[in-house]
Protein backbone atom coordinates (compact mmCIF):
# COMPACT_ATOMS: atom_id res chain seq x y z
CA UNK A 1 0.00 0.00 0.00
CA UNK A 2 1.30 3.35 -0.74
CA UNK A 3 1.22 6.39 1.21
CA UNK A 4 -0.76 9.27 0.06
CA UNK A 5 1.07 11.62 2.44
CA UNK A 6 4.27 10.93 1.26
CA UNK A 7 3.33 11.51 -2.87
CA UNK A 8 4.25 7.97 -3.54
CA UNK A 9 3.35 7.66 -6.84
CA UNK A 10 4.78 4.72 -9.18
CA UNK A 11 6.53 5.87 -11.74
CA UNK A 12 4.96 2.22 -14.01
CA UNK A 13 5.79 3.28 -17.93
CA UNK A 14 9.16 1.64 -18.92
CA UNK A 15 8.72 3.92 -22.18
CA UNK A 16 8.41 7.01 -20.45
CA UNK A 17 11.12 6.38 -17.49
CA UNK A 18 13.74 5.29 -21.12
CA UNK A 19 12.94 8.78 -22.42
CA UNK A 20 13.38 10.71 -18.96
CA UNK A 21 17.01 8.67 -18.70
CA UNK A 22 17.89 10.22 -22.15
CA UNK A 23 16.46 13.01 -21.75
CA UNK A 24 19.00 13.35 -19.21
CA UNK A 25 21.81 13.33 -21.06
CA UNK A 26 23.63 11.27 -18.00
CA UNK A 27 27.17 10.52 -18.50
CA UNK A 28 28.92 7.15 -17.68
CA UNK A 29 31.28 9.37 -15.37
CA UNK A 30 28.45 10.53 -13.40
CA UNK A 31 27.48 10.58 -10.11
CA UNK A 32 23.74 10.66 -9.70
CA UNK A 33 21.26 12.13 -6.63
CA UNK A 34 18.33 10.75 -6.77
CA UNK A 35 15.45 11.89 -4.42
CA UNK A 36 12.48 9.57 -3.25
CA UNK A 37 13.51 6.42 -4.99
CA UNK A 38 10.58 4.43 -4.07
CA UNK A 39 10.58 0.91 -5.07
CA UNK A 40 13.38 1.62 -7.57
CA UNK A 41 12.07 1.87 -11.45
CA UNK A 42 13.78 4.89 -12.12
CA UNK A 43 17.07 3.90 -9.60
CA UNK A 44 17.74 0.55 -11.93
CA UNK A 45 17.89 2.71 -15.04
CA UNK A 46 19.95 5.43 -13.26
CA UNK A 47 22.67 2.18 -12.08
CA UNK A 48 22.93 1.58 -15.57
CA UNK A 49 23.52 4.52 -17.17
CA UNK A 50 25.80 6.62 -14.72
CA UNK A 51 28.72 5.02 -12.54
CA UNK A 52 27.58 5.89 -9.00
CA UNK A 53 23.57 6.56 -7.34
CA UNK A 54 23.09 8.07 -3.93
CA UNK A 55 19.36 7.39 -3.09
CA UNK A 56 17.65 9.42 -0.16
CA UNK A 57 14.53 8.07 0.37
CA UNK A 58 12.11 8.86 3.53
CA UNK A 59 9.88 5.64 3.99
CA UNK A 60 11.85 2.51 5.91
CA UNK A 61 9.44 0.07 4.19
CA UNK A 62 10.42 1.57 0.45
CA UNK A 63 14.55 1.41 1.43
CA UNK A 64 13.87 -2.53 2.41
CA UNK A 65 12.20 -2.95 -1.19
CA UNK A 66 15.48 -1.39 -2.80
CA UNK A 67 17.15 -3.52 -0.85
CA UNK A 68 15.15 -6.85 -1.72
CA UNK A 69 14.80 -5.77 -5.26
CA UNK A 70 18.74 -4.50 -5.66
CA UNK A 71 19.57 -7.81 -3.78
CA UNK A 72 18.37 -10.17 -6.67
CA UNK A 73 19.04 -8.39 -9.84
CA UNK A 74 21.92 -8.67 -11.95
CA UNK A 75 22.84 -5.02 -11.59
CA UNK A 76 23.51 -6.13 -8.02
CA UNK A 77 25.41 -8.68 -7.41
CA UNK A 78 26.64 -8.09 -3.58
CA UNK A 79 25.13 -6.25 -0.78
CA UNK A 80 28.14 -4.18 0.85
CA UNK A 81 26.74 -3.70 4.22
CA UNK A 82 24.13 -1.61 6.69
CA UNK A 83 25.60 1.69 7.54
CA UNK A 84 24.14 4.30 9.76
CA UNK A 85 22.08 5.87 7.95
CA UNK A 86 20.72 2.69 5.74
CA UNK A 87 22.07 0.66 3.02
CA UNK A 88 25.35 0.70 1.12
CA UNK A 89 24.55 -1.14 -1.83
CA UNK A 90 27.83 -1.62 -4.21
CA UNK A 91 26.86 -3.01 -7.63
CA UNK A 92 27.57 -5.20 -9.70
CA UNK A 93 31.07 -6.55 -10.90
CA UNK A 94 32.96 -5.30 -13.62
CA UNK A 95 32.23 -8.46 -15.22
CA UNK A 96 28.44 -8.50 -14.96
CA UNK A 97 28.31 -4.84 -16.23
CA UNK A 98 30.77 -5.55 -19.32
CA UNK A 99 27.99 -8.19 -20.32
CA UNK A 100 24.93 -6.05 -19.52
CA UNK A 101 26.17 -3.09 -20.70
CA UNK A 102 29.30 -2.43 -23.64
CA UNK A 103 29.40 0.96 -22.79
CA UNK A 104 30.60 0.91 -18.73
CA UNK A 105 33.63 0.01 -17.76
CA UNK A 106 33.53 1.52 -14.87
CA UNK A 107 32.03 -0.16 -10.99
CA UNK A 108 28.41 1.18 -10.35
CA UNK A 109 27.81 1.78 -7.04
CA UNK A 110 24.56 2.79 -5.22
CA UNK A 111 24.37 3.74 -1.81
CA UNK A 112 20.44 4.19 -0.64
CA UNK A 113 20.46 6.91 2.39
CA UNK A 114 17.09 6.74 4.69
CA UNK A 115 15.68 10.23 5.57
CA UNK A 116 13.96 13.17 4.40
CA UNK A 117 15.69 14.87 1.72
CA UNK A 118 15.08 18.53 3.01
CA UNK A 119 16.98 17.95 6.09
CA UNK A 120 19.79 15.62 5.23
CA UNK A 121 23.02 16.91 3.49
CA UNK A 122 23.43 16.32 -0.16
CA UNK A 123 26.68 14.46 -0.74
CA UNK A 124 28.75 15.17 -4.15
CA UNK A 125 26.75 14.88 -7.38
CA UNK A 126 27.18 15.36 -11.30
CA UNK A 127 23.60 15.48 -12.11
CA UNK A 128 20.14 14.76 -10.19
CA UNK A 129 17.21 12.76 -11.55
CA UNK A 130 13.96 12.27 -9.42
CA UNK A 131 10.64 11.79 -9.30
CA UNK A 132 9.59 13.92 -6.18
CA UNK A 133 6.60 13.84 -4.02
CA UNK A 134 5.19 17.27 -5.58
CA UNK A 135 4.49 18.75 -1.30
CA UNK A 136 8.10 19.04 -1.32
CA UNK A 137 8.41 21.13 -4.74
CA UNK A 138 9.74 24.40 -3.80
CA UNK A 139 11.88 23.90 -0.84
CA UNK A 140 13.66 21.29 -2.60
CA UNK A 141 14.21 23.81 -5.74
CA UNK A 142 15.68 26.28 -3.46
CA UNK A 143 17.77 23.24 -1.81
CA UNK A 144 19.07 22.60 -5.22
CA UNK A 145 19.69 25.88 -6.06
CA UNK A 146 21.50 26.38 -2.91
CA UNK A 147 23.69 23.49 -3.19
CA UNK A 148 27.60 24.04 -3.54
CA UNK A 149 29.92 22.52 -5.35
CA UNK A 150 27.86 23.98 -8.50
CA UNK A 151 26.38 20.58 -10.14
CA UNK A 152 25.81 20.03 -14.17
CA UNK A 153 21.83 19.99 -13.83
CA UNK A 154 18.77 18.66 -12.36
CA UNK A 155 16.19 16.80 -14.12
CA UNK A 156 12.81 16.79 -12.36
CA UNK A 157 9.57 15.49 -12.48
CA UNK A 158 6.85 18.07 -11.04
CA UNK A 159 3.55 18.94 -10.97
CA UNK A 160 2.40 20.41 -14.05
CA UNK A 161 1.68 23.67 -12.86
CA UNK A 162 4.44 23.99 -10.93
CA UNK A 163 6.57 23.50 -13.86
CA UNK A 164 4.95 26.16 -16.10
CA UNK A 165 5.71 28.43 -12.93
CA UNK A 166 9.02 27.83 -12.86
CA UNK A 167 9.69 27.72 -16.38
CA UNK A 168 7.24 30.91 -17.08
CA UNK A 169 7.98 34.26 -19.50
CA UNK A 170 6.70 37.71 -18.48
CA UNK A 171 3.21 37.82 -19.53
CA UNK A 172 2.60 34.27 -19.07
CA UNK A 173 -0.14 33.21 -16.96
CA UNK A 174 1.81 31.19 -13.93
CA UNK A 175 4.72 34.14 -14.25
CA UNK A 176 5.50 34.77 -10.60
CA UNK A 177 7.81 35.30 -8.06
CA UNK A 178 9.02 31.63 -7.95
CA UNK A 179 9.82 31.97 -12.30
CA UNK A 180 11.66 35.46 -11.77
CA UNK A 181 13.55 34.24 -8.91
CA UNK A 182 14.25 30.46 -10.10
CA UNK A 183 15.63 32.19 -13.41
CA UNK A 184 17.80 34.64 -11.52
CA UNK A 185 19.56 31.76 -10.27
CA UNK A 186 19.41 28.83 -12.99
CA UNK A 187 18.58 28.13 -16.52
CA UNK A 188 15.14 26.27 -16.39
CA UNK A 189 13.66 24.13 -19.55
CA UNK A 190 10.15 22.12 -20.07
CA UNK A 191 11.55 18.58 -21.57
CA UNK A 192 8.29 16.21 -21.47
CA UNK A 193 4.72 16.30 -20.36
CA UNK A 194 3.39 13.76 -18.62
CA UNK A 195 0.00 12.39 -18.01
CA UNK A 196 -1.27 11.66 -14.61
CA UNK A 197 -2.09 7.72 -15.77
CA UNK A 198 1.84 6.60 -15.97
CA UNK A 199 1.70 6.65 -12.29
CA UNK A 200 0.14 4.35 -9.79
CA UNK A 201 -1.57 5.35 -8.00
CA UNK A 202 -2.36 7.93 -10.56
CA UNK A 203 -2.24 11.34 -9.14
CA UNK A 204 -4.74 14.05 -9.26
CA UNK A 205 -2.67 15.72 -11.50
CA UNK A 206 -0.58 15.92 -14.41
CA UNK A 207 3.23 16.60 -14.65
CA UNK A 208 6.25 18.20 -16.26
CA UNK A 209 9.54 16.93 -16.31
CA UNK A 210 11.49 19.98 -16.33
CA UNK A 211 16.11 20.60 -16.69
CA UNK A 212 17.34 23.31 -14.16
CA UNK A 213 20.68 24.27 -14.61
CA UNK A 214 22.18 26.25 -11.84
CA UNK A 215 24.32 29.10 -12.87
CA UNK A 216 27.36 30.35 -10.68
CA UNK A 217 26.55 33.14 -8.01
CA UNK A 218 28.51 36.63 -8.95
CA UNK A 219 29.68 38.23 -5.96
CA UNK A 220 29.07 41.50 -6.48
CA UNK A 221 25.13 40.88 -6.96
CA UNK A 222 22.86 42.31 -4.63
CA UNK A 223 20.92 38.96 -4.06
CA UNK A 224 19.07 40.43 -0.45
CA UNK A 225 17.87 43.41 -1.91
CA UNK A 226 16.95 41.71 -5.55
CA UNK A 227 14.68 39.61 -3.30
CA UNK A 228 13.08 41.73 -1.62
CA UNK A 229 12.05 43.68 -4.31
CA UNK A 230 10.92 40.93 -6.55
CA UNK A 231 8.66 39.95 -3.42
CA UNK A 232 6.98 43.65 -3.00
CA UNK A 233 6.62 43.47 -7.18
CA UNK A 234 4.67 40.00 -7.08
CA UNK A 235 2.74 40.78 -4.04
CA UNK A 236 0.34 42.24 -6.80
CA UNK A 237 1.62 41.05 -9.83
CA UNK A 238 -0.95 42.70 -11.99
CA UNK A 239 -1.58 46.37 -10.17
CA UNK A 240 0.43 49.02 -11.55
CA UNK A 241 3.95 49.35 -10.12
CA UNK A 242 2.76 53.05 -9.40
CA UNK A 243 -0.30 51.75 -7.04
CA UNK A 244 1.82 49.19 -5.37
CA UNK A 245 4.84 51.72 -4.16
CA UNK A 246 1.90 54.16 -2.88
CA UNK A 247 0.86 51.34 -0.60
CA UNK A 248 1.80 53.02 2.73
CA UNK A 249 2.85 49.65 4.16
CA UNK A 250 5.04 49.07 1.69
CA UNK A 251 6.37 52.85 1.99
CA UNK A 252 6.95 52.90 5.48
CA UNK A 253 9.16 49.40 5.48
CA UNK A 254 11.59 50.83 2.68
CA UNK A 255 11.20 54.30 4.85
CA UNK A 256 12.78 52.20 7.79
CA UNK A 257 15.25 50.57 5.70
CA UNK A 258 16.45 53.91 4.34
CA UNK A 259 16.65 55.29 7.21
CA UNK A 260 18.37 52.50 8.85
CA UNK A 261 21.55 52.69 6.15
CA UNK A 262 21.39 56.10 6.46
CA UNK A 263 22.50 55.67 10.38
CA UNK A 264 24.79 53.12 9.69
CA UNK A 265 27.01 54.98 6.75
CA UNK A 266 26.70 57.75 9.36
CA UNK A 267 28.23 55.57 11.66
CA UNK A 268 30.45 53.93 9.57
CA UNK A 269 31.54 56.28 7.24
CA UNK A 270 31.03 53.15 4.50
CA UNK A 271 28.44 50.77 3.43
CA UNK A 272 28.76 47.17 4.47
CA UNK A 273 27.95 44.79 1.23
CA UNK A 274 26.57 41.28 1.75
CA UNK A 275 28.84 39.37 3.23
CA UNK A 276 27.42 36.48 3.82
CA UNK A 277 26.02 35.08 0.61
CA UNK A 278 24.02 32.31 2.03
CA UNK A 279 21.82 34.75 3.94
CA UNK A 280 21.54 36.90 0.95
CA UNK A 281 19.64 33.94 -1.07
CA UNK A 282 17.82 33.24 1.34
CA UNK A 283 15.92 36.53 0.57
CA UNK A 284 14.57 34.79 -2.96
CA UNK A 285 13.85 31.65 -1.51
CA UNK A 286 10.04 30.63 -1.59
CA UNK A 287 9.26 29.67 2.23
CA UNK A 288 6.64 27.74 1.29
CA UNK A 289 3.54 28.98 0.13
CA UNK A 290 2.17 26.57 -1.99
CA UNK A 291 0.86 26.66 -5.44
CA UNK A 292 -2.87 26.93 -4.00
CA UNK A 293 -2.27 30.25 -1.91
CA UNK A 294 -0.46 32.28 -4.60
CA UNK A 295 -3.34 34.95 -4.83
CA UNK A 296 -4.84 35.22 -8.02
CA UNK A 297 -5.14 38.87 -8.44
CA UNK A 298 -6.47 38.64 -11.96
CA UNK A 299 -9.91 40.02 -10.00
CA UNK A 300 -8.65 43.39 -8.84
CA UNK A 301 -9.13 46.66 -10.13
CA UNK A 302 -6.27 49.01 -10.18
CA UNK A 303 -7.94 51.08 -7.45
CA UNK A 304 -5.36 52.08 -4.60
CA UNK A 305 -6.65 50.16 -1.80
CA UNK A 306 -6.03 51.24 1.95
CA UNK A 307 -3.67 53.89 1.06
CA UNK A 308 -3.59 56.42 3.41
CA UNK A 309 -2.31 59.72 3.78
CA UNK A 310 1.17 60.60 4.98
CA UNK A 311 2.09 63.45 6.74
CA UNK A 312 4.81 65.77 5.11
CA UNK A 313 8.06 63.55 6.21
CA UNK A 314 6.37 60.51 4.53
CA UNK A 315 5.09 62.14 1.53
CA UNK A 316 8.65 63.73 0.73
CA UNK A 317 10.21 60.05 0.92
CA UNK A 318 6.94 58.53 -0.92
CA UNK A 319 8.23 61.80 -3.97
CA UNK A 320 11.74 59.95 -4.00
CA UNK A 321 10.51 56.81 -4.32
CA UNK A 322 7.67 57.83 -7.09
CA UNK A 323 10.21 59.77 -8.91
CA UNK A 324 12.25 56.26 -9.45
CA UNK A 325 9.58 54.54 -11.14
CA UNK A 326 9.02 57.81 -13.13
CA UNK A 327 12.86 58.10 -14.05
CA UNK A 328 12.66 54.82 -15.60
CA UNK A 329 9.15 54.76 -16.66
CA UNK A 330 8.32 52.07 -14.25
CA UNK A 331 4.93 53.57 -12.81
CA UNK A 332 2.46 51.96 -15.12
CA UNK A 333 4.17 48.70 -15.59
CA UNK A 334 3.12 45.51 -14.20
CA UNK A 335 5.85 42.91 -12.85
CA UNK A 336 3.36 40.72 -14.86
CA UNK A 337 5.17 41.47 -17.59
CA UNK A 338 8.54 42.85 -16.57
CA UNK A 339 11.68 40.72 -17.72
CA UNK A 340 14.28 40.05 -15.05
CA UNK A 341 16.68 42.48 -16.93
CA UNK A 342 13.72 45.43 -16.23
CA UNK A 343 13.97 44.01 -12.51
CA UNK A 344 17.27 44.42 -12.28
CA UNK A 345 17.28 48.24 -14.26
CA UNK A 346 14.27 49.08 -11.38
CA UNK A 347 16.85 47.66 -8.79
CA UNK A 348 19.84 49.82 -10.00
CA UNK A 349 17.67 52.63 -10.32
CA UNK A 350 16.44 52.38 -6.64
CA UNK A 351 19.87 51.69 -5.58
CA UNK A 352 20.97 54.61 -6.72
CA UNK A 353 18.38 56.78 -4.81
CA UNK A 354 19.66 54.91 -2.03
CA UNK A 355 16.55 52.96 -1.37
CA UNK A 356 16.99 48.91 -0.72
CA UNK A 357 14.74 46.20 -0.02
CA UNK A 358 16.73 44.47 2.68
N1 LIG B 1 11.00 7.29 -7.85
C1 LIG B 1 9.87 6.39 -7.71
C2 LIG B 1 9.20 6.21 -9.03
O1 LIG B 1 9.40 7.08 -9.89
O2 LIG B 1 8.48 5.25 -9.24
C3 LIG B 1 8.88 6.88 -6.65
C4 LIG B 1 8.42 8.31 -6.78
S1 LIG B 1 7.23 8.81 -5.61
C5 LIG B 1 6.44 10.13 -6.52
C6 LIG B 1 8.07 9.77 -4.38
C7 LIG B 1 8.97 9.00 -3.41
O3 LIG B 1 9.59 9.94 -2.53
C8 LIG B 1 8.25 8.03 -2.49
O4 LIG B 1 8.96 6.82 -2.49
C9 LIG B 1 8.29 8.68 -1.09
O5 LIG B 1 8.34 7.75 -0.04
C10 LIG B 1 9.56 9.48 -1.18
N2 LIG B 1 9.59 10.69 -0.32
C11 LIG B 1 8.54 11.43 0.10
N3 LIG B 1 8.95 12.48 0.84
C12 LIG B 1 10.31 12.41 0.88
C13 LIG B 1 11.32 13.21 1.51
N4 LIG B 1 11.01 14.31 2.21
N5 LIG B 1 12.63 12.82 1.38
C14 LIG B 1 12.94 11.71 0.65
N6 LIG B 1 12.02 10.93 0.04
C15 LIG B 1 10.73 11.27 0.14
Amino acid sequence: SFHKSKGQHILKNPLLIDTIIQKAGIKSTDAILEIGPGTGNLTKKLLEAGKSVVAVEIDPRMVLELQRRFQGSPLSSRLKGIGAFGITIEIPEVDDLLAHNNNLSQRTEARVIQGDVLKCDLPYFDICVANIPYQISSPLTFKLLFHRPLFRCAVIMFQREFAMRLVAQPGDTLYCRLSVNTQLMARVFHLLKVGRNNFRPPPKVDSSVVRIEPRKLIDSFPYKDWGGLIRICFNRKNKTLGSIFKQKSVLSLLEKNYKTLKALRLSQKESSGDTDMAVALSALRDTGEDLSMEIDDDDYDDEDMGVEEHDARGSEFKNKVLGVLKKGDFEDKRSSKLTQADFMHLLSLFNEAGIHFA
